[in-house]
This record gives C-alpha cells, sequence and structure tokens, in this order.
C-alpha cells in the first residue's frame, strides 16, 4: 500500500521535498505534524540512516507517539532515530561532550526548586532583601537572559541592564546572576536553560564538535517552530548549516511562549536565512467541525499582529459552540461533570474523549471535586512529576550526590535527612569553609577533620564515609542493587517506614514504586548499560505525562491550555472565560501580551474535533476571596453564529449546610435525618446582619395574620408565620425567620407587617 497515501497534494509534496529547506506555516490542525511523521518515515524508506535524523518536538509524550506511528510503517528502524524535545536531546549529547567545557559527565540537572533553593542561598549570603529579590522572579530573569544567550559577564557589563536594575532598586541582579552560574559550575550542575546555554556554548567554542553533529544530523525536522526561543533557534541554524536539509512547522497564531523568550522573529528569520527556502501552505484543518474551524478564525482576526492564512474545514458543520453560565466555580465544575456524565451515557462516548482546559492550574480544584462527585475517572496532565514528590527527590538526592558528590542542593537536602545530628549551624560553617578556602562543598564535608571543629566533624565525617561507601556500591552493581542498598543504609526507608500516617504510608508506597522501577530498568533487554547512574539520566528531564504507566486509559483529560498544545479531543470544554483570568489580568498591559492570550485561546479553540463547550462563573474565589466575576471579552469577539447560548436555570448553590432544623421547624417530618439529642446551639463568630427594615417599613394591621404567611419585622427581618395561639388580644405567633431561626411574639407588640 502506498503509505503516502493518507496525504493532501500539498502534504504530500511538503513530504516529498526531503532536501533543502523547508518551511510550512499553517493553521491549527492542517496536518503540521502528521506532515513531519509521515516526512522521518519516507526518509527512512528511502534509505536514509535514522541515526542520521534528528527531530525536535515540543513534549517528550509527542516524540514517542510519533515514534510509535513511524514504527508502524518503517519498522524496529524508528527506534534509531534521534527524536525529543530540544532539553532531552541536547543534555544527551552534552553529556557526551561535557569534558570539553569543565563538566564532569555525570553533571547534575537542577530542576526548578533546586535552582530557586540555590538563589535563595545566594540571597542569604549577599543580606539581601528576598521580597524584593523574590526567588522566582531572579530566576525568570536569569531565564530569560540564558535564553537570550546572554552571559552573566555580559549582563554585567551591559550598562543598560545594569542602569535599568538600579533603577528598579535591584542592582544586584547581575552580581545574583554571577554567583548563581559559579555556584552551579562548582556544583557540577546545570539547570534546564543551561542545557541549551551551554549547547550553544560547545557548538561556538569547540567548532569541531559542531561539525561532527552538522555531519551526523543531515536531515533535521522541528515541529512547534514558533515557540523556540533564541538559544533554540541558534542551535538548529548552526546543526543545519552544511546540509540545509531542515524543515521546521509552525503556526504563528499558536505562538504562546512570548513570555519564556520564544519569538516570532525566528520564522520571519527562516525566510532570510536561507535563500532557496520552500515554502509549503496547508489551509485544510482535519481536526475540526466547521463550526468551530469558524469560530476560531473569526476570534484570531481580532490580532493585528498575525500573518495571514487561511483555513477550511470540510468536516461536517458539527453542534454549535455552547456558552454556558455559572454562578460559582463550582457549580461550572458540576455543569461540566453532569455534561460529561449525560453525553457519555447518550452518545455513548467515552471518557477519553473529554478534554477539560484552564488557563491557571488553580483552577482544576473545582474541576477534580465535581467529577469526584459522580465518580468520573479523570487524569491532570503536565501536573508535577512523580519525581518532584518530596520523598522521591531524597532518596533520588541520594543517588545524585553518589555520582557527583559535589552537587550543592543534594548536599543541603540529605546532610540531616534522617536526621544525623548535623544541625543548621554545622551545615553553615561548612558553607563558610568552602567559601573561605575556595572549595566545593564535598572537599569540605570529605576533609571534615580539617575544616571543621570535634563534634560537628565526627557526624559530618560518618556522613562522608557513608557517601563514599555507596560510591563503591553503585559500581559493582545493578541499578537496583545499589539503590536498595542506598535506600537501606542512608536511612530513609527506616525512616519512611517507621511513620504510619495515611501520608507516611504513601510515601513509603512511592519510595517502593520507584524501586519497582529501577528493577524494570536493571531488567531492560534493549539496553546495555544498566547502571544507576543511566536511569538517572534517564529520569533527569521527565515529567508526569512521560511517565504515564496507563496512557490507554478511560479517563477525562485536565491540564493548562499551555500543555494542550498539538493535541486534540473529540469534545473540549474550555472553562473560567472571566475578564482578569482569561484573559490573564497580568497581560492587559499591553497590547501584544493581549495578544498573547488571544493566542492562547486560539489554541484551546483548536484542540475540539466534534464539540466545544464553553463556561464562565459569576462570582469565584481567588485568593481566598469571593469575587464578582465578567464573562471574558473573548466570548464577545466569537462570532455569535456560531454560539448557542445556554444560559437555562441551573441548581441552588450547593451548601453544607443542614436544613434539618429548618424542616422541623416548618413542622414538617424530617426524613432525612435522625432526630439530633439536643444541644446547645453553637455561638458561631459570624453573627447574622442586623436587619435593615425595608424603605417605608411601618408596622402594619395583623388581624388577619395566618399560618403561612409571609412577614418582616422591624428588626428580625423576614419569616414566615408557622403558630399562632391564644386569643384575640392576646395572640402569639411562632414565626421562623430566615436569619435568626424560630422565634414566639406577642401580635399587639411585635413590630410586624404582612408582605
Ligand atoms: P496543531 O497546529 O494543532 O499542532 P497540526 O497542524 O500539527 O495541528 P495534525 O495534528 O498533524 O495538525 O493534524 C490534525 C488532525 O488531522 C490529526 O488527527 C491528523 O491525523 C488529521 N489529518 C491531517 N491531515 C490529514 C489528511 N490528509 N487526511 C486525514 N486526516 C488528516
Ligand atoms: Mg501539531
Amino acid at each position: 500500500m502506498d503509505y503516502l497515501a493518507g496525504l493532501n497534494p500539498s502534504q504530500r509534496a511538503a513530504v516529498e521535498q526531503t532536501e533543502g529547506p523547508v518551511m510550512i506555516v499553517a493553521g491549527a490542525g492542517s496536518g503540521k505534524t502528521r506532515v513531519i511523521t509521515y516526512r522521518v518515515a519516507h526518509l527512512v524508506r528511502r534509505g536514509v540512516d535514522p541515526f542520521n535524523i534528528l527531530v525536535l518536538t515540543f513534549t517528550n509524550k509527542a516524540a514517542k507517539e510519533m515514534r510509535e506511528r513511524i514504527m508502524k510503517v518503517v519498522g524496529n528502524e524508528a527506534k534509531n532515530i534521534w527524536m525529543g524535545t530540544f532539553h532531552s536531546v541536547f543534555a544527551k549529547i552534552l553529556r557526551v561532550e561535557a569534558e570539553h567545557i569543565g563538566y564532569p559527565r555525570n553533571f547534575t540537572i537542577y530542576d526548578t526548586d533546586d535552582s530557586k533553593s540555590l538563589i535563595r542561598s545566594i540571597l542569604k549570603e549577599m543580606q539581601l532583601d528576598d521580597k524584593l529579590y523574590n526567588a522566582g522572579f531572579v530566576y525568570n530573569r536569569i531565564s530569560s537572559a540564558k535564553n537570550n544567550l546572554i552571559s552573566a559577564q555580559e549582563y554585567l557589563n551591559n550598562d543598560q541592564v545594569q542602569a535599568e536594575d538600579y533603577s528598579n532598586g535591584r542592582g544586584q541582579l547581575g552580581q545574583i546572576y554571577l554567583t548563581f552560574t559559579q555556584r552551579c559550575y562548582k556544583a557540577g550542575a546545570m539547570d534546564f536553560d543551561d542545557l541549551l546555554f551551554k549547547t550553544n556554548v560547545l557548538f561556538r567554542e569547540f567548532p569541531e564538535v559542531l561539525h561532527r553533529y552538522q555531519h551526523k544530523f543531515k536531515y533535521l525536522m522541528v515541529d512547534e517552530y514558533q515557540d523556540t526561543n533564541f538559544s533554540q533557534y541558534l542551535i538548529v541554524r548552526k546543526l543545519a548549516a552544511i546540509n540545509e536539509n531542515i524543515c521546521v512547522v509552525g503556526d504563528d497564531a499558536q505562538s504562546i511562549y512570548a513570555f519564556r523568550g520564544a519569538n516570532i522573529q525566528n520564522i520571519l528569520n527562516f525566510e532570510k536565512d536561507y535563500s532557496d527556502l520552500k515554502v509549503f501552505k496547508l489551509e485544510q484543518n482535519y481536526r475540526s467541525t466547521q463550526n468551530i474551524v469558524n469560530a476560531a478564525n473569526s476570534i484570531i482576526a481580532n490580532n493585528q499582529n498575525q500573518l495571514k492564512k487561511s483555513v477550511f474545514s470540510e468536516n461536517e458543520t458539527g453542534e454549535k459552540i455552547k456558552v454556558c453560565r455559572a454562578f460559582s466555580d463550582n457549580e461550572e465544575g458540576k455543569i461540566v461533570a453532569e455534561a460529561i456524565a449525560q453525553e457519555r451515557s447518550l452518545k455513548g462516548w467515552n471518557y477519553r474523549d473529554f478534554a477539560i482546559l484552564y488557563r491557571t492550574n488553580a483552577q482544576s480544584r473545582a474541576m477534580e471535586e465535581a467529577l469526584r462527585k459522580i465518580s468520573i475517572p479523570y487524569k491532570i496532565y503536565g501536573g508535577t512529576s512523580f519525581y518532584q514528590r518530596k520523598e522521591i527527590k531524597d532518596l533520588i538526592a541520594y543517588f545524585r550526590l553518589t555520582f557527583n558528590p559535589n552537587d550543592e542542593e543534594a548536599i543541603k537536602r540529605v546532610i540531616n535527612y534522617p536526621r544525623r545530628g548535623i544541625g543548621d549551624t554545622t551545615v553553615d560553617r561548612i558553607l563558610i569553609a568552602a567559601d573561605k578556602h575556595q572549595l566545593t562543598l564535598w572537599d569540605v564535608i570529605s576533609n571534615a577533620a580539617t575544616y571543621l571543629d570535634g563534634r560537628s566533624a565526627g557526624a559530618v565525617g560518618i556522613f562522608a564515609t557513608m557517601i563514599q561507601g555507596f560510591q563503591v556500591v553503585a559500581k559493582g552493581h545493578s541499578a537496583f542493587d545499589a539503590a536498595m542498598h542506598i535506600a537501606q543504609h542512608s536511612g530513609l526507608l527506616k525512616d519512611l517506614y517507621q511513620d504510619k500516617s495515611v501520608e507516611g504510608l504513601s510515601r513509603y508506597e512511592n519510595i517502593q514504586e520507584l524501586l519497582n522501577g529501577i528493577k524494570e530498568f536493571s531488567e531492560r533487554e534493549d539496553i546495555e548499560e544498566k547502571g544507576l547512574d543511566v536511569f538517572m539520566q534517564d529520569i533527569a528531564l521527565l515529567t508526569n505525562d512521560d511517565n504515564d504507566k496507563n496512557p490507554n486509559a478511560d479517563t477525562v483529560s485536565l491540564m493548562t491550555i499551555h500543555s494542550s498544545k498539538g493535541l486534540e479531543f473529540p469534545h473540549v470544554f474550555i472553562v473560567g472565560l472571566e475578564e482578569n483570568l482569561f484573559p490573564s489580568q497580568l497581560s492587559l498591559n499591553s497590547r501584544s501580551e493581549l495578544e498573547e492570550e488571544r493566542r492562547l485561546f486560539y489554541v484551546a479553540v483548536t484542540r475540539a474535533e466534534k464539540k466545544l463547550t464553553l463556561s464562565y462563573a459569576t462570582s469565584r474565589y481567588r485568593w481566598g476571596t469571593l469575587n464578582n466575576c465578567e464573562p471574558s471579552r473573548f466570548l464577545d469577539e466569537l462570532n455569535p453564529a456560531y454560539l448557542e447560548l445556554d444560559f437555562k436555570a441551573r441548581t441552588t448553590p450547593e451548601s453544607t449546610a443542614s436544613f434539618a432544623d429548618e424542616r422541623q421547624a416548618w413542622g414538617q417530618r424530617d426524613m432525612f435525618t435522625k432526630p439530633k439529642p439536643k444541644v446547645a446551639p453553637k455561638t458561631t463568630a459570624i453573627l447574622p446582619k442586623a436587619h435593615t427594615p425595608s424603605p417605608g417599613f411601618a408596622p402594619s394591621d395583623t388581624s388577619g395574620l395566618q399560618v403561612g404567611m409571609e412577614v418582616e419585622h422591624e428588626r428580625f427581618g423576614f419569616g414566615k408565620v408557622i403558630n399562632l395561639e391564644g386569643n384575640k388580644n392576646d395572640v402569639k405567633a411562632t414565626i421562623f425567620f430566615k436569619e435568626l431561626g424560630q422565634k414566639q411574639l406577642l401580635l399587639k407588640f411585635a413590630k410586624l407587617r404582612i408582605v
């Protein structure tokens, strides 16, 4: 069978144009990723060695899926294609070449937590205010410098940057950046951005190394090219410089990472960089119904800064896009959960056909609660990885130290966990000694007797001997045996085992799970080197999604819009379409930021294949306070021809309060709760507000009062009469007031009116 049959003529032309520079800038769902997949298969079928092909994808998961598809066409050869994210591919290359740039092969990769913790130590040492120099802020600043290939030294030498920092009262940023860089280097560690920055250093300083890779990667392909930053752009350009067999695909309308330094300029530059560039257009959307495609087009038309493209769909017209209004975030969750349950039973859809997309991670809570309530299985994508859990990071810190004892963050993490009598003061002394003698922390620790006084030297010495013992064990044993030895002899396993709380138990299970994973790794037959060090390299860049044990489980997918890029689902819900949430409050300062939010909305809408539901709440808890919300401006921008408003009355607000007392007061038999033993009423901190009588309130004649009537009392507010007794002049009324509950009043004195 013709394996290229599943392509339209323009897609096919792009696939067959294997030589020379190729660019495809086309709308969502038009088959860009499909073109890359087929192109790789086509290259291998035509005899190109898979080792000579490099494909850069946006997530590891995307690479995995692509590889599986290619495998169907070319078989096991597909395993040898270099395929992955920029970070994972270049981390692999840096391991091989590390020594050129003065790093050990076993360098540690600091994740965001490690980096921020290091920044905090530096701030403390420099005695800087950690509010002014918030660690997250400093981290982003350093990250953006690195992504623009500005070194610490260059940062310090740049008068304009320095002037700007000083005028913002943050004149020390450059110095922090420099210290951060030096400390990472000393610790044999790179942060995420270093993986790209150092690759650029490697390629610039060592032309012979670059040359090798230029020859190795004869064919290069980059998916989601619109979201590459300058550092990535330069790597690609250098690698492609000799063969110029480079194919990039992207969509400027889906560029959503400007805040991380991604630059649309990369697409525009591409034409300048390659004079004989072939550009292919893909205009047909195969993913979504016509209504969805047209609605998406109507959104993006509001952006001024956009390359003109036409996108059409020949799929069915499809249902209109539903817009739902809820009065709270919890009700919004309920609407979504019920819609999923209903659609599944009426139309026979599976849970995996549904995705719920939101702007911020915090929104998942209300959705999760609602789904759990009616037992809908779900999975959160892009969440914190298994490897980010505290107990896992602790054990991994011991592994890290075993292979790279200079790793400062790992030392700080476990030097006194489990407790072994090395207090904060001793740790400070180690830091001071290292600084004074220009040594690494490990130099001090492994020569404790020389640099520390008696008592602390003893405990620290034992720690050093333990780590040295781990190093010996790791050399001669399989990954699993080494890991088990370390888990036991570090005392970590015992410490967790002794904690019998629910959380303790789950932490212990997580460690078991990690050890099981290492066991599986030790028994793999497709790799030769199975040491713990190799396992560690494998996991350093994994996310939660990559570690998905059961990717085909039938669950609803929950994720932020940022992590939904490239994906598709039959029915998509986009929730929280409210001003200040989506578009985000932080994006309202400039047109370019607002346009990025709009592109984000475009990305979200174009994930839907058959059905799209948008929702907003009129009130929502944010940062602990209840806010009234306005519907998002993006709802107004959608062409109403494709919308269907679904504002029917909803359920009453959910409340955890029991109305048993009220039901009793109404004289109704309580069918839901057993009669409670009488106890004194709890005093609540919040007293009912004093009643403000209705305008013009005046007590009126109550002689015609009957049971069941509604009344207003000057002070007690509104209520309902539930009993009347006594004779004419002495009538006693039992009234149930909304705010205060039941009261008995003598009618002749009561300031009441019938409403
Ligand atoms: P995005 O911009 O969202 O990343 P994309 O341009 O990469 O989208 P793909 O994911 O490659 O688009 O394709 C969208 C959907 O359309 C996929 O399900 C794909 O299999 C299907 N598709 C693409 N081209 C064709 C075709 N010629 N025939 C049938 N289905 C196609
Ligand atoms: Mg794609």
